[in-house]
């Protein structure tokens, strides 16, 4: 069979792209290398409980029935209705530095009055960054790069600000190291300070199998175990791709979600294109999980995010990981109505992908442990601390993320250079999610479906 469409992979952005095509009676499919859907948001089950992979918490969070911003504009376009995400809003969540606290809830004036009162020095400065982040349109399709903190630093004159401004921003979403394109700071600002996180209490699972029966019942096909091994094309036009088992299928079009030096290497050698250069920001997620809530043990907020020194380093580091900052996420503490199955507490850091991917498989076990003990070890300065109380663990590293995505490096926010407009080189083929440049779960979502409108539905 011939498609309109030939998607590759069935992340948070193919799937999203896949239902607005097959919405509008678009010959779609779907092709997935993995055995799964979800990429580097899915989940899996391991000695009898579910895990997610990268979900800490959705960004962008918006009470259900809202009907501005990129939440409600999502679920419009996907025809899909608050409840197929359910969910709900975090409690607080917090920055922590030497000697320094912002808390910050889904409530923006919040979040304001803390910065201001912290550090009133700055109280006009930023709130003239407001104005600037308010008036700025990120989402122009052909905008220009340029330095945030060149802008920032324009109206926060106090550092340790800037950078606790910037680090759950770069956390959350930079593919640069300790700079961002301004747009990106704008998009990360908003869906992170502005409207703030919530979780479905089942975890993305719930949204991903929404999406993919949503997707089958509006005609789609997706074919999991399909990797493409290569995309065929002449004359600067894609004609079809060749899965790993040698099946070729033709398409009038290819949407590659799998990143874009990943996608260009996928390109017959005929191809007269050159490979980007892929991004090297990864990371080592440490999960426990726990035989009480993490409340019961006097830790409330949802997501810390911490940095041990006072400059924040964001950017590959030259040891496996990088202890002196991270991310602490408790998927417990969210506005549920009841109690989650287990308490968790998951703890991610900066890590060198180059180490962990070349490790021998002799010591990479061992490795990983011993690196676990010493990311806790690093973040119970700042909560409770849980060790007493672990019943089981997980640990993921770029390895993983490498084995189960396909991502070069194993980097999670995908090329340095971002493909904003979503061409390439080969004119009927396009990228979505990560490497077009919005990122997160709401982001890729977003990305899918923004490609797909402007390229694939005329
Ligand atoms: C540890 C971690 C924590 C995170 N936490 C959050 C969070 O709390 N909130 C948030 O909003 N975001 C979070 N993210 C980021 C978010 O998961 C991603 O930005 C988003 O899922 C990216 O989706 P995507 O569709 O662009 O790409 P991907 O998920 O990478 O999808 C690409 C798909 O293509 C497939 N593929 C690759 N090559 C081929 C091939 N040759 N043939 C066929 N298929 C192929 C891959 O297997 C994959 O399924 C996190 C990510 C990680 C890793």
């Amino acid at each position: 069979m011939r498609y309109d469409t030939v998607i590759i992979g069935a992340g948070m952005s193919g799937l999203s792209a896949g239902v607005r095509l097959a919405y509008y009676e678009k010959r779609v499919c779907i092709l997935e290398k993995h055995t799964t859907i979800g990429g580097l948001n899915s989940f899996y089950r391991l000695r009898n409980r579910n895990y997610d992979v990268g979900l800490h918490a959705v960004t962008n969070y918006a009470k259900p029935g809202t009907k501005q911003g990129p939440l409600s504009k999502l679920l419009r376009q996907l025809r899909m209705t608050w409840e197929d995400f359910d969910l709900r809003p975090q409690l607080r969540s917090s920055i922590v530095f030497p000697g320094c606290i912002l808390q910050f809830t889904n409530d923006f004036s919040f979040f304001c009055d803390q910065v201001t009162s912290t550090f009133p020095h700055q109280a006009d400065g930023f709130s003239r960054l407001l104005k600037r982040i308010e008036d700025h349109d990120p989402l122009n399709l052909e905008r220009e790069s340029f330095s945030a903190r060149e802008v920032v630093g324009e109206y926060i004159k106090e550092p340790l600000l800037v950078d606790m401004l910037f680090c759950p921003l770069m956390f959350y979403g930079s593919a640069t190291p300790r700079d961002m394109d301004f747009s990106q700071f704008v998009i990360m600002f908003r869906s992170i300070f502005h409207e703030g996180f919530g979780r479905p209490f089942d975890g993305i699972r719930l949204i991903l199998k929404k999406l993919v029966r949503h997707f089958k019942s509006l005609g789609g096909d997706l074919k999991l175990r399909a990797g493409v091994q290569q995309i065929r094309q002449r004359d600067g036009r894609a004609t079809s791709v060749l899965l790993e088992d040698g099946t070729e299928i033709e398409a009038d079009n290819v949407l590659s979600s799998a990143g874009a030096a990943e996608t260009m290497r996928m390109l017959d050698p005929s191809a007269p294109v050159e490979a980007p250069t892929a991004g090297d920001i990864s990371f080592v997620e440490s999960i426990s999980v726990l035989d009480c809530e993490p409340a019961q043990l006097g830790h409330h907020e949802t997501i810390v995010f911490y940095s041990n020194t006072e400059q924040f380093h964001y950017e590959r580091p030259g040891v496996p990981v990088d202890l002196r900052s991270g991310i602490i996420c408790s998927p417990n503490n969210f506005d549920y109505s009841r109690p989650l199955e287990d308490g968790r507490m998951r703890i991610t850091a900066l890590a060198d992908p180059q180490y962990w991917l070349s490790l021998p498989e002799d010591r990479y076990v061992a490795e990983k442990n011993e690196w676990n003990q010493r990311i806790i070890s690093s973040a119970v300065a700042h909560i409770p601390d849980f060790r007493a109380h672990v019943i089981d663990t997980d640990v993921f590293t770029p390895r993983t993320i490498r084995r189960f995505t396909g991502h070069v490096n194993g980097c999670v926010y995908g090329a340095p250079q971002k493909f904003v407009n979503g061409q390439t080189p080969i004119s009927n083929l396009y990228l979505c999610g990560t490497d077009q440049g919005f990122l997160g779960i709401v982001g890729a979502m977003l990305s899918g479906i923004t490609i797909a409108n402007r390229y694939l539905l005329k």
